[in-house]
Parts: structure tokens; C-alpha cells; sequence
């Protein structure tokens, strides 16, 4: 089966061309709207890369290239050729909870969530129309990011906010990423031979975005991200927690609207807000360097981390593992470092060595922890495409 797998942005489209659940062709449309956009596609079996430097006005141009660079690169003859095609939509809101097949119905509601996640949905919105314009006869399916999170608890999605806010705007906990959390959970059960549906872990999602879950019996019972991915982890750019009343003092210090606000807590906060750098790799040379603020950053970061991993142990009755993936934590040996130490005394030995010389897949814990802690790489892409073959061949 060919599954064609799209995460759409309000200025780009990464995209994945899969073959019976291989990855056989990639690539990322960039900038959209922008005079400096282009487009590049890589052909996974001979690593040859096809690129264009022209204007691409919208999402529709930008679809109708991939196309023509899927075409060009002798990968697929058309667009219409595939079985089906995978969406990445960050959230479904309360009615979409299932990953499912695009009708007017899933649609509408992806519409509607636009205003608590307008950032991601009317992009999302945009991939989807633009491909049932091109290719009408392939299927397509969404993918939420939220809807592995639909069997937290009411006690854990709640907010102690006036019950109103939560019955006239559905304001609670969603939770996000839950594609790569339960795609590494399912990876470090099966390593361990036991069934998901038996297996307790942590697993900690380390990108630009981040955040921690916890897994019960292979389902999700907590998750630091919430109604929005702001809350939880310290970020690249995002605060995570903060104490709510700080944001009225600063508006009226700062003279700052809703959506200024929004920004400082999104753009200009986390790794950037308390040291000016974002990358991982940055703050790694600039500690070297003797930046002190780059050295706070990181501690913040393992520190917060270490204490949402301490909170989610003891919420389960036993952890079976511990599992890092994403950008920093497949990488940055030294924030798996940092965070296990502090937990040691709960059971996570962590061994330095295999630590610092991981590459890929490794249990970096030693014998005697009595949590196995892992290095999972997320392939989020991946689990869309099974996904969304799953449900078209139910069809
Ligand atoms: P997202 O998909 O959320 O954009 P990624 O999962 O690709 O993010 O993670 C991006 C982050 O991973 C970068 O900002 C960088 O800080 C970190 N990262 C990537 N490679 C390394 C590395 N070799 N060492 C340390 N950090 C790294």
C-alpha cells in the first residue's frame, strides 16, 4: 500500500511517501506565501534530492509541486496513485478523539477547534481540502495528536476553574503528542517482550515542543501538555508552568494585550527567554563557553523535567520504563543525565556510559534500576501511516 502522510503548517508542508510501511520518498514545502519559498523532495532509496526555489502562494501550489517532484523523480506517476493519505492534526477537540476518515462531519469540527488551536487546525484544515481537490478518489484520514490522551481521567483533565468554563468551552486538559508517546511505548514494550496492554511507562517527548506522559496499562493517564501545548515542560520558546497571576501583572506592567501575552509566553519564553538560545546544540557550546545564563537554562530544563517524571512515578502503581525521545531527547546525552541523577533514589540508575555513547534504540540503564530507561527514536510519520492503513483497509 502506498500511504502518503502530510503534517501541514500555516507556512509549510512536511510530507512522507511510505511503501508497505516504508519510508520511500520525503520532503519539506517551506514558506508559503513567502517570496523566498521552495521545495525539496529526497528520494529515500537513492538519496538524490529534488529542489525548487520559486513561489509557492498557498497550500494548493504547494501540493501540486509535490506532485510535480513526485512525478519528476520517477517516485509516483500521480498523486492519484496512492491508497490513502495520513494527516497530522494537532488537536480534535472534545468529538474527535477517535483517528478517523475525513467526512464533512470531521471536517467541521477540525474547523470549529480552530479557535483553541489556531495555530495548527486551519493549516491542518488546508492540507485536507487541498488534497480531496487533487487526488477526490484517495482516501484520507486524521490523525490526533489528542486522541491517545482521551482516557485520562476527569480528576486529571479537569482544571479547578469555575465548572462553567469547562461546560461552555470544553477548557480542560487535551494533551498532545500522543502519537510518538504511544508509538515509543508500544517500541519499549515490545522490546521488553510484554504486551502494551500490560506495560506502565514514562515516556518523555524532548523537541521543540515537549512533554511527559504517563501510560497505564499501555493507555494514557496523565500528560504534562494541556488545553493548549504551553503548559507543562519549560520549552524552546514556550514557559510551560508558570504561576497563572504572573500573566495579569505583566499586562498591566507591560501594558500588553491577549495576544501580546500569548506571544511572551509562547515565543519569547522558555530556553530563548532565560538564555537567548533555543537549539539544544547552542546551549551545550555556550555552557562550554562559560555562559551562566545557558547553564541556568539547562538546569531549569532537567530540573522541571525530573519533577514531572517524580509526580507521574508516583501517580502509577509501578513504571515499567522511562523512555526519551524527539530532537533533545534522543541527542542530548547530558539532559538524560541531569534528570535521571536526581531520580536515582526512585529507581532510576541511569549507566553514563551506554548513555553517552547511545546511538538510536539503547537501554541506557544499568542492571540493577528497577525502571528500564530507554532512548526510543519517535517516528510519528510512521505511526500515521499504519494508522491510516488500518482504517482504509477496514473500509
Ligand atoms: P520538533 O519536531 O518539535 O520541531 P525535534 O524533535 O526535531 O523538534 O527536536 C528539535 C530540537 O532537538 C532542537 O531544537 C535541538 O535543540 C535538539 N537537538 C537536535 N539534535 C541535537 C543534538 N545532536 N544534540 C542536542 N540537541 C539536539
Amino acid at each position: 500500500m502506498k500511504i502518503l502522510v502530510l503534517n501541514s503548517g500555516s507556512s509549510s508542508i512536511k510530507f512522507k511517501l511510505f511503501e508497505d510501511q516504508v519510508a520511500i520518498a520525503s520532503g519539506l514545502v517551506e514558506k508559503i506565501g513567502n517570496n523566498q519559498s521552495k521545495i525539496e523532495l529526497k528520494n529515500a532509496k537513492t538519496g538524490t534530492k529534488l529542489r525548487r526555489d520559486t513561489y509557492i502562494a498557498d497550500h494548493e501550489k504547494g501540493l501540486k509541486l509535490i506532485n510535480e517532484l513526485f512525478q519528476e523523480s520517477g517516485i509516483l506517476h500521480d498523486l492519484n496513485d496512492i491508497d490513502g493519505c495520513g494527516h497530522r492534526i494537532v488537536h480534535g477537540g472534545k468529538n474527535l478523539t477517535e483517528h478517523c476518515l475525513v467526512d464533512d462531519f470531521v471536517l467541521a469540527e477540525i474547523d470549529r477547534v480552530s479557535a483553541i488551536a489556531p495555530l495548527h487546525n486551519p493549516a491542518h484544515l488546508a492540507g485536507i481540502k487541498t488534497m480531496i481537490k487533487a487526488a477526490p478518489k484517495v482516501p484520507n484520514v486524521t490523525v490526533f495528536d489528542t486522541a491517545f490522551h482521551k482516557t485520562l481521567p476527569d480528576y486529571a483533565y479537569m482544571y479547578a476553574l469555575p465548572y462553567d468554563y469547562y461546560a461552555e468551552y470544553n477548557i480542560r486538559k487535551y494533551g498532545f503528542h500522543g502519537t510518538s508517546h504511544s508509538y515509543v511505548s508500544a517500541k519499549a514494550a515490545e522490546i521488553l517482550g510484554k504486551n502494551h496492554n500490560e506495560f506502565n511507562a514514562i515516556s518523555a517527548h524532548l523537541g521543540n515542543g515537549a512533554s511527559v506522559c504517563a501510560i497505564e496499562n499501555g493507555k494514557s493517564i496523565d500528560t504534562s501538555m494541556g488545553f493548549t501545548p504551553l503548559e507543562g515542560l519549560m520549552m524552546g520558546t514556550r514557559c510551560g508552568d508558570i504561576d497563572p497571576a504572573t500573566m495579569p501583572f505583566i499586562a498591566k506592567a507591560r501594558n500588553l494585550n491577549p495576544d501580546e501575552l500569548d506571544a511572551v509566553m509562547n515565543k519569547q519564553s522558555g530556553l530563548y527567554g532565560v538564555c537567548g538560545f533555543n537549539d539544544f546544540r547552542d546551549i551545550i557550546d555556550e555552557i562550554q563557553n562559560g555562559n551562566d545564563l545557558a547553564r541556568l537554562a539547562l538546569d531549569m530544563y532537567c530540573y522541571r523535567l525530573a519533577k514531572y517524571i517524580g509526580s507521574y512515578f508516583a501517580i502509577l502503581p509501578h513504571t515499567d520504563a522511562l523512555i526519551f525521545t524527539a530532537g533533545i531527547g534522543e541527542n542530548a546525552s547530558i539532559v538524560r543525565k541531569l534528570t535521571c541523577e536526581r531520580l536515582k533514589h526512585l529507581g532510576f540508575e541511569i549507566d553514563t556510559e551506554k548513555n553517552d555513547n547511545a546511538n538510536g534504540e539503547t537501554l541506557i540503564s544499568t542492571p540493577n534500576s528497577k525502571v528500564k530507561i530507554f532512548i526510543i527514536p519517535t517516528d510519528e510519520e510512521l505511526q500515521i501511516a499504519k494508522i491510516t492503513e488500518n482504517i482504509i483497509s477496514k473500509k
